[in-house]
């Protein structure tokens, strides 16, 4: 099945040929019957599975985002696709427009209109019977529409017939809402898009559309007319381009009678910021950037940018965060990701200097510095002028993408993957565009700009998943001495596919199971004269052949025979032994062939269920040219723990590399579509025969998604969220897919307290009545990773240390002390510890952490955990009953035991003398239960998000718009009653500040019939105030008259607010409390959201209210 552009290239080549004038646009009639053809049978797949669920989720921020949306649809057709969008999208369409130039389309779109498809439309919607035109037309054809603003314009299927889309997609983008978070330009056609110069904010791509055409002569005829966009009458011709329909599609076996042809579809998205390329300090590369791999070649970039040095790079940084927009880094070219549709591409050439750090002394060992530009042969060159190599890859041309996901080649079994000797790198971060160097880089090659991070989770992330998190500029290699090699090689035929699966085994059991780590073994699986083939080559690069390696050797000549050739080369001659271009199919290296590669990780490829999936998939080889590669793994590889790298997998003994291969003049038609179709079909299979995947070749194509998610072994956790760190806005979203983080709990509960208190006890108790609730729980100690690294280096029994109370009471002290030079060592060691745990907590909701000890522990911690809600539950007990349950003397409980000492407000205090789990009980009716309220959620929903308000790079919670929402007051009203930990009888007055403050306590005053204390600015209340000055200004509230004063000495006041952010109001609040002589521990604070982000509750501490008891409903991560 050839795709479309295929079929529309050939026969507008035909159409040539004959000279048959055929340029008459298509009737209406014929343009609609045509139109049906691509919505019916597999073309309504594309709708389906690609444009619907991608239009829904794209659009569903800035949906979520406005109160009424403006939608503006260049060509729908009929009807419109947003039809299909979910009811709550639908609900917020109040102003729809269209282009239709087709009358029959045009009349009937007005016709479906009246069913009222989007129920709050505010007026008839207006529908243009003139097409979309950019420029001068559209002096010609004015429409007041083109005067109009929308949120929204979508080209679904109306781009093909257009001249000049750039022009056409540019009008479009000035007619897109101004308001802050924008509007959208919507397109969607088929992969062979071109729009030049213009930055997507957003890409999607569906490779596997389908379309279905009923092999009838009428219905040929009009799908022929409609693809080439030109009419014809000449009998000739059409019969002739029925012809070549019926060459180039394949027959639809779900629909007999059909033809299929294959029908890639893109999305791309674009917004008023997206660059066009004239900012930019990087020369532009004025023609399409040439690479490599054929499919990246018609993935049409924006721009292609060259950087002459770092700046270049950073810039090219910074300004996609400016304009929203993505990157792909061009190395040496070899994979499909590369170039992506309408994404800028930043191509590393002009880095291409290889540096040698020689050292004699084997302690300090030898280096290489290689630019992101180098290629392997580059780099293999330069250091082996130096009697140096570095274990790369079998081919001379492959890039950084190599050594940064991995790097399997012939040394890898000896010295490790290229990943694993990588020691430092050079990185421009894809947070911020800023210059980091990590790990060991020479000093003279480290670029003095560059911020020496100590961060060792970087470094870990570039070795093996290094394409996702910056742009490399140069890495750091440890270098080897630089190896001979004998390369043997070995090919034998068989009729016989039974002894062919037989040979398979003893070549892995017999044969590459002995061999020595000097040595690897390579087997490939092809069809060549009428015959399955398979091929061994054997990389040996010892100097002297080892006794081991002869024993080998002797085997292989019994099982394989004599070898065919025999050759001794040096690094570079190496690349020349490669099997496949030198001995499979007489040499694919002297033809010109397009390959598509997927590679999985195997163990016992001899093993029948294996063996008989390899051996089939040459049966089954969609062209001649198609093989299997297995490249040997085990030695080095598997000597390094899988999470010490993110490459992450390591047990497997063959790279299988699955490799479509076509002649080059058939890309596009149906052999190409079947071998890549072959490669995956095969990927699919073994993948559950498989220890992995190799991330290297795998991208944003949904095909890839199976495979990329057992990519990266135990790491894809951890990458998730170092992705998030350092690529917060996707700027690299075409590299290796790395899925979301899973998320933190939503509620963290810190349970203090001394020992003996009984801290573990009610953990437990409170775990399972959530779980009794639904709420899925987990209780954590925190203590537990120091008890390992302390049984680990004393020698004390870590699981005594964990479970006998006795034991761990005589290590108390030590350990205490153990931990303490610990964080004098790395300070920051509390908060690993905490995120650790934070994370491990896989599925939970809710997370109990006992053990924390550190002074108010929600002020130094919630902004690590922004978007959970964290709060601490302090457990008290009498020294009689803590020293009676640790099995203590109570005089051998030591002064910092002590009760009372606290500076801080804990959020709640349980005092736990009693026996059983009575208190414990009682206290999680009264104070946790309702911590995972739905009606929280409810809330979080009510409050819209307003992204690049009022700056870029905020994403504006609108907390007061809960007002502006029916029901949203009450609701609010309503938790921060209930939420509010103390006794409402007991309060004297609401204190709230205008203007957010006094919404919510206004409504909640009327509920708990409490007076309120109003805060304005200074001036705005008539006397008696006392004002204090607050960050910008002074405010003022009512004072303390001996009379009528709404707020006295003794009196318990509550403070409402509507955001926790910075603290700076707060603060202010608390200091004119405190100047009308209201007690600290009188005062509470409860607001509606909390952005913990902004340390708002550590700079109370730091002013010396940390006695203060802050409550919030909900916590948001970002400003
Ligand atoms: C003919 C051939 C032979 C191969 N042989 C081997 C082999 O022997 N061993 C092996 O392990 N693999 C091999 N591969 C797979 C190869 O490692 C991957 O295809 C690799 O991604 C190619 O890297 P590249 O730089 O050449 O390609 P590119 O397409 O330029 O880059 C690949 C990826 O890396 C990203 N990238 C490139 N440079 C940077 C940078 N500086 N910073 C951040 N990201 C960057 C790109 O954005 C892209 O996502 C081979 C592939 C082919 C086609």
């Amino acid at each position: 099945m050839a795709t479309l552009d295929t079929l529309k290239r050939t026969l507008l080549q035909k159409a040539s040929e004959t000279e048959v004038p055929s340029n008459q646009p298509l009737s209406d009639e014929q343009y609609s019957h045509a139109f049906d053809i691509f919505l019916k049978g597999a073309g309504w797949k594309t709708y389906q599975e690609f444009i619907i669920p991608q239009l829904s989720q794209l659009l569903d921020p800035l949906f979520h985002s406005r109160l009424r949306i403006s939608i503006l649809e260049v060509g729908p057709g009929p009807k419109s696709v947003l039809e299909h969008l979910p009811d709550s999208q639908k609900r917020k369409i109040t102003k729809y427009a269209a282009f239709e130039p087709n009358k029959l389309f045009a009349s009937r779109l007005e016709e479906w209109f009246r069913c009222t498809p989007f129920p709050s439309l505010e007026h008839t919607p207006e529908i243009s019977r003139s097409r979309f035109s950019s420029g001068d037309f559209y002096h010609r054809t004015k429409s007041s529409l083109y005067d109009e603003k929308f949120d929204v314009i979508i080209f679904c299927h109306s781009m093909y017939g257009m001249k000049d889309k750039q022009a056409t997609i540019q009008r479009a983008v000035n007619m897109l809402v101004q308001q802050p978070g924008g509007g959208l330009v919507v397109v969607f056609h088929r992969d062979s898009l071109r729009i030049q110069g213009m930055a997507s904010y957003r890409t999607g791509f569906f490779p596997t559309g389908l379309v279905s055409v009923a092999d009838s002569e009428d219905t040929l005829d009009c799908f022929a007319q409609f693809i080439t966009g030109k009419k014809t009458q000449d009998g000739t011709l059409r019969a002739l381009w029925r012809n070549k329909c019926r060459e180039l599609g394949a027959c639809d076996t779900a629909n007999p009678g059909s033809l299929l042809f294959s029908a890639p579809d893109v999305m791309v998205a674009f917004t008023r910021h997206a660059p066009t390329g004239s900012e930019y300090s990087a020369p532009a590369m004025r023609e399409q950037k040439m690479v490599k791999n054929r499919q990246a070649c018609v993935r049409f970039p924006a721009i292609t940018l060259q950087p002459t040095g770092i700046a270049g790079v950073q810039h090219c940084v910074t300004s996609a965060l400016k304009g929203g927009t993505g990157l792909t880094v061009v190395g040496g070219g070899h994979s499909g990701h590369c170039l992506w549709f309408n994404i800028r591409s930043v191509d590393m050439g002009l880095f291409n200097k290889v540096h040698v750090v020689a050292s004699e002394d084997i302690k300090v060992g030898s280096f290489i510095v290689a630019e992101a530009g180098c290629k392997t042969v580059d780099i293999i060159r330069k250091a082996s002028e130096a009697g140096l190599t570095v274990p790369l890859g079998a081919r001379p041309s492959v890039g950084a993408g190599l050594w940064l996901q991995g790097g399997i080649g012939h040394l890898s079994r000896l010295h490790g993957l290229a990943c694993d000797s990588i020691v430092g790198a050079v990185v421009v971060s894809a947070d911020a565009g800023k210059l980091f160097s990590v790990g060991y880089v020479p000093e003279q090659y480290r670029c003095p700009e560059a911020v020496q991070l100590d961060d060792s989770d970087l470094l870990w992330a570039i070795q093996g998943a290094g394409t996702n998190f910056g742009i490399v500029t140069s890495v750091t290699f440890k270098a080897y001495p630089a190896p001979a090699y004998t390369v043997r090689s070995w090919r034998l035929p068989f009729d016989d596919l039974f002894k062919a699966r037989a040979k398979l085994r003893e070549f892995d059991h017999l044969i590459a199971r002995d061999l020595p780590r000097t040595c690897s073994a390579d087997a490939y699986l092809f069809w060549d004269e009428d015959r399955l083939h398979i091929a061994v080559t054997m990389f040996e690069t010892s100097t002297a052949t080892s006794c081991v390696t002869l024993i080998a050797l002797t085997r292989a000549y019994k099982i394989l025979g004599p070898e065919k050739s025999i050759k001794t080369t040096d690094s570079i001659g190496v690349f020349d032994a490669e099997m496949y271009m030198s001995e499979m199919h007489g040499g694919h290296g002297g033809g010109k062939t397009s390959s598509f590669k997927r590679c999985l990780f195997l163990k016992d490829i001899g093993q029948d269920e294996t063996a008989n999936v390899l051996i089939k998939a040459i049966e089954t080889r969609p062209t001649p040219l198609c093989y299997l590669h297995l490249l040997q793994g085990g030695g080095a590889i598997r000597d390094v723990p899988a999470d010490a790298t993110a490459f992450g997998c390591r047990d497997w003994d063959f790279a299988c590399v699955i490799t479509g291969v076509w002649p080059r003049d058939q890309d596009g038609t149906k052999e190409a579509v079947a071998a890549v179709r072959w490669v995956y079909d095969i990927a699919e299979i073994l993948l559950p025969l498989s220890t992995g995947a190799y991330g290297a070749d795998l991208g944003p194509d949904p095909r890839d998604a199976a495979l990329a998610a057992k990519a990266f072994g135990p790491n894809l956790p951890r990458l998730a969220r170092l992705k998030q760190r350092w690529d917060p806005r996707d700027i690299l979203a075409y590299a290796c897919p790395l899925p979301t983080p899973p998320k933190d709990p939503r509620l963290i509960i810190l349970v203090t307290g001394e020992s003996g208190a009984g801290k573990d006890f009610c953990a437990d108790v409170w775990r399972s009545l959530f779980m009794k609730d639904d709420v899925a729980a987990c209780v954590s100690s925190i203590s537990e990773a120091t008890k390992r690294q302390y049984a680990t280096e004393t020698g004390a029994d870590l699981s005594r240390l964990l479970e006998d109370r006795a034991y761990k009471e005589q290590h108390r002290e030590a350990l205490t002390a153990f931990f303490q030079t610990q964080v004098k060592k790395r300070p920051r060691l509390p908060e690993e510890h905490f995120l650790r745990l934070v994370h491990s907590a896989k599925d939970a909701e809710v997370l109990l952490i006992t053990g924390m000890r550190d002074k108010a522990p929600v002020a130094a911690f919630s902004h690590l955990v922004p978007d959970s809600r964290l709060v601490e539950v302090r457990v008290e007990a009498s020294e009689e009953v803590r020293s009676a349950r640790r099995g203590a003397d109570k005089a051998d409980i030591k002064p910092e035991d002590k009760n009372g000492t606290l500076d801080y407000a804990p959020s709640f205090n349980l005092r736990n003398d009693g026996e059983g789990e009575l208190l414990a009980r009682a206290f999680f009716s009264t104070h946790l239960q309702h911590l995972v309220d739905p009606d929280l959620q409810s809330l979080t929903e009510i409050i819209r998000q307003i992204p690049d308000f009022p700056n870029t790079d905020i994403n504006f919670r609108h907390i007061l718009g809960v007002a502006q929402s029916r029901g949203g007051l009450k609701l609010c009203t309503a938790l921060l009653q209930s939420h509010y930990s103390g006794d409402w009888s007991q309060i004297l007055s609401i204190v709230c500040v205008e203007t957010g403050g006094f919404i919510f306590a206004s409504a909640l005053a009327v509920n708990v019939d409490v007076p309120l204390a109003l805060i304005r600015e200074k001036g705005k209340l008539p006397p008696p105030v006392v004002s204090v000055a607050k960050e910008v200004s002074h405010i003022s509230g009512a004072s303390s008259g001996k009379k009528a004063g709404v707020i006295r000495k003794g009196g318990k006041v509550v403070v409402v607010d509507d955001v926790l952010a910075t603290g700076n109001t707060l603060c202010a609040v608390l200091r004119l409390l405190v100047k009308v002589g209201v007690e600290m521990t009188d005062i509470s604070v409860i607001v509606v959201a909390e952005f913990p982000l902004h340390k708002g509750r550590e700079l109370l501490c730091r002013e010396g209210f940390g006695k203060v008891n802050v409550q919030s409903l909900l916590a948001f991560g970002g400003f």
